[in-house]
């Protein structure tokens, strides 16, 4: 089932029957197809239905951002930034695929090749709940424009949001072979990849999916690209306005109530300056993020995407507590039907702990103490994970020369939990592998092509 739930009420709103086997392979059929059609057109027309859809996302901004903050309860304000950022991606990709497709010449040993730039077919894209357009987006601009034909089977909370990006793409130009939504299950997800006809793979979630979409890509001979989840280290090593520190540093983790891939996770923050960013951040997360409507675009703190999500976070929470944590602030599921909970602040987390090495997705912040700056590296890669990283300073090269120590795919200095059309975005270590965004995201389903002349 396909089910939407308003997570703020706890109100069960649709549910929409999953595909059968069968519709889910014509489905692979019609993607297929349309493939070839799809790649033989010139690159510029592509390129201009992508950049149509870019003026549709804008003009249905708030339409989506309602869908959004329905099904998994995203602020009414942040689904409008949300689509901010998916009209880039998509205007990046129109305005920068035609060039980034160009034949590469080569002069070689005894001649001379040229490197072209083709697609490779058609492609499953596995998508998760908590950006409901942006993930797509990151997937589907770049490949659009490239040539590849993508079947999308978005997360079960999020079927309007599903519904809502087909239909953009469908009145923008993209024909109905070349984009094509499918309410399939995760069941059916192995047996997908295992069809001659899916040519690659690519699935942003969780650590569990990740793992199963990964051997099921390897064991079929699938190309697969993996967003999956981070603990990103946020490191302070100083500041000369704390105020501001803390308020920043906690905008970027309430980004989406938490629940971020590359939201700050563990704020690691030196010896001389951690009792007053912990106060500062324990009185900021207590008296301004006060739970409220969604809707509301006053509302600072939203609830969570579902109940089970709440519960599972609450249950982390509690048991950071019992292995020793100290809670400096928040720690309580709200109760009433809707899925909501407190802004919580732990310290005192050591490596025996569960909460050390695993993802929290929801609005908790755990405050390490640093020794210095290699005690604050050390910790910042301490972790199975390497998504993202922030490290704040008044000292821009001190901070550079951290950030050049940092096991992550992308740090960010003095802001963290960003993103950007034009930069690349992706992990190492448990947080997945290849890139989507900027010039590398039109290149991992891409068939560079050598041609010796
Ligand atoms: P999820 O439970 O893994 O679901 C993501 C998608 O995968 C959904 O469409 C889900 O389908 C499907 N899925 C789940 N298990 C599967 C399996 N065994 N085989 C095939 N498909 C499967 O993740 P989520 O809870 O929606 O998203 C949160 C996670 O995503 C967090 O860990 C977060 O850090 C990560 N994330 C990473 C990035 C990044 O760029 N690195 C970005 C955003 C989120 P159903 O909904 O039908 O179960």
């Amino acid at each position: 089932m396909y089910t939407l739930t308003n997570p703020a009420t706890g109100e069960l709103i649709e549910e929409i029957t999953n595909a059968t086997d069968d519709e889910v392979r014509a489905a692979i059929e019609r993607v297929h197809r349309g493939y070839s059609s799809w790649r033989r057109r010139p690159v510029s027309q592509r390129a201009k239905i992508v950049s149509r859809a870019a003026e549709l996302f804008a003009e249905r901004a708030d339409e989506l951002a309602a869908i959004m903050t329905l099904e998994m309860g995203k602020r009414i304000n942040e689904g409008r930034g949300e689509i901010g950022i998916v009209v880039d991606i998509f205007n990046y990709y129109a305005d920068n695929g035609p060039a980034l497709l160009a034949d590469e010449p080569l002069s070689i040993k005894g001649g001379e090749a040229v490197i072209t730039k083709g697609p490779i077919g058609a492609l499953l894209g596995v998508m998760p709940w908590n950006f409901p357009v942006y993930q797509v987006a990151r997937f589907v601009a770049p490949n659009l424009v490239l040539g590849n034909t993508i079947l999308l089977k978005h997360a079960s909370i999020c079927p309007r949001s599903a519904l809502a990006i087909e239909q953009i793409l469908r009145d923008a130009g993209v024909p109905e072979d070349a984009y094509a939504n499918i309410f399939a299950s995760s069941r059916q997800v192995p047996w997908m990849l295992a069809d001659e006809r899916i040519r690659g793979v690519s699935l942003t979630g969780s650590e569990q999916a990740g793992i199963s979409v990964a051997a099921e890509a390897g064991r079929n001979l699938k190309k697969a690209v993996l967003e999956l989840g981070g603990s990103d280290p946020l490191i302070v090593l100083d500041s000369d306005d704390m105020d501001e520190t803390v308020r920043l540093t906690a905008t970027s983790r309430m980004r989406n109530c938490g629940q971020s891939c590359n939201a700050p996770k563990r704020m690691i923050v030196l010896a001389d300056i951690y009792d007053d960013f912990v106060d500062g951040l324990a009185k900021r997360v207590a008296d301004y993020y006060l739970p409220g409507d969604p809707a509301d675009p006053a509302t600072k703190l939203g609830p969570l995407a579902s109940a089970s999500a709440a519960d599972e976070v609450a249950g982390q929470v509690e048991t950071a507590i019992q292995q020793g944590a100290t809670l400096r602030a928040g720690g309580r599921r709200i109760e009433g039907p809707g899925a909501y909970l407190e802004a919580t602040v732990l310290t005192d987390v050591t490596p025996d702990m569960a909460a050390y090495a695993e993802e929290i997705f929801g609005p908790v912040f755990l405050v390490f103490r640093a020794e210095d700056e290699d005690d604050a590296i050390r910790i910042a890669n301490d972790s199975p994970f390497g998504l993202g990283a922030s490290v704040w300073g008044t000292d821009r090269e001190r901070a550079r020369r951290v950030a050049e120590q940092i096991e992550a795919g992308m740090v960010y200095l003095n802001s963290a939990g960003g993103s950007q059309a034009d930069l690349p975005f992706g992990g190492i270590k448990r947080s997945g592998m290849g890139r989507e965004l900027g010039p590398a995201g039109i290149e991992e389903f891409m068939n560079k092509k050598s041609i010796r002349l």
